[in-house]
């Protein structure tokens, strides 16, 4: 069984000014530091203006810093975007790509998640591959299906276990309270296991993680489903208290 290191990403999307996001980012910091040793890598993804604050607070923590998005090119003329050169430039090791959020508000399909990993994989930065089904999706019986094919259409070419990390989020269980049951959590790392032959360089070393409504109360026994290698935590890794429960629950 390879080893993989349990990795616990805070998403925090469109939220905090700077003195919010600093102030998370020194207590989670400081709890890292009493704590001494974990057995778990913790990733904070806040939102672009606040990545070199957040950065500077987590010096030397300990804590790796994200985006929660990169545009597929280096530079050039993309009024708003940043790109993931930007992102490595300023500190990040990581982006989410491929985000329900993203691919429903902004058009995403997969060949566009894939370009932005491909881009994030040649500017040395890891790429959490975001997917899930819709509930309608899971309701005609295709979630395993679509995210199949969602899994073949977003992994760009030789990707390995050291650049790409996968997230599993049922789209609603976003922000919804809502999560599916464990044997469905199961059975869907499983197939995302099976699927990652062929598609990674060592499958079997890529971390999957559950994102969706993850919180204190339902963490350790989501992280205990076989194949759950942590989590992509969006409402609760607001809140310094949940986000570093669902990290001990590891
Ligand atoms: C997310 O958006 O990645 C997420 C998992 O959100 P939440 O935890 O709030 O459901």
């Amino acid at each position: 069984m390879p080893d993989r290191r349990p990795l616990i990403a805070g998403n925090w999307k469109m939220n905090g000014l700077r003195a919010d996001g600093t102030a998370l980012a020194r207590d989670l910091a400081g709890r890292l530091a009493a704590a001494g040793s974990a057995g778990f890598d913790l990733l904070v993804c806040p939102p672009a203006t606040l990545l070199h604050a957040v950065g500077e607070a987590l010096a030397g923590s300990g804590i790796a810093l994200g985006g929660q998005d990169c545009h597929a090119a280096e530079k050039g003329a993309h009024t708003g975007d940043v790109s993931a050169w930007m992102l490595a430039d300023i500190g990040c090791s990581h982006v989410i790509v491929g985000h329900s959020e993203r691919r429903h508000d902004h058009g995403e399909d997969d060949a566009a998640v894939r370009a932005k990993a491909a881009a994030a994989h040649k500017a040395g930065l890891t790429a959490i591959i975001c997917v899930g089904e819709t509930e309608a999706e899971r309701d005609a019986g295709e979630a395993e299906a679509v995210v199949a094919r969602q899994l073949e259409g977003s992994i760009p070419q030789g990707a390995d276990a050291v650049d790409t990390v996968i997230a599993y989020e049922p789209v609603w269980a976003i922000g919804t309270g809502r999560t599916p049951t464990v044997a469905d959590i199961a059975a869907m790392h499983g197939m995302i296991r099976r699927r990652l032959h062929g598609l990674v360089a060592s499958p079997d070393s890529v971390r999957i993680l559950y994102g969706g409504s993850m919180k204190p109360g339902n963490a350790a026994e989501i992280m205990a489903v076989a194949d759950v290698d942590g989590g992509l935590v969006g409402g609760a890794s607001l809140k310094a208290d949940d986000f570093w429960q669902i990290a001990l629950s590891v």
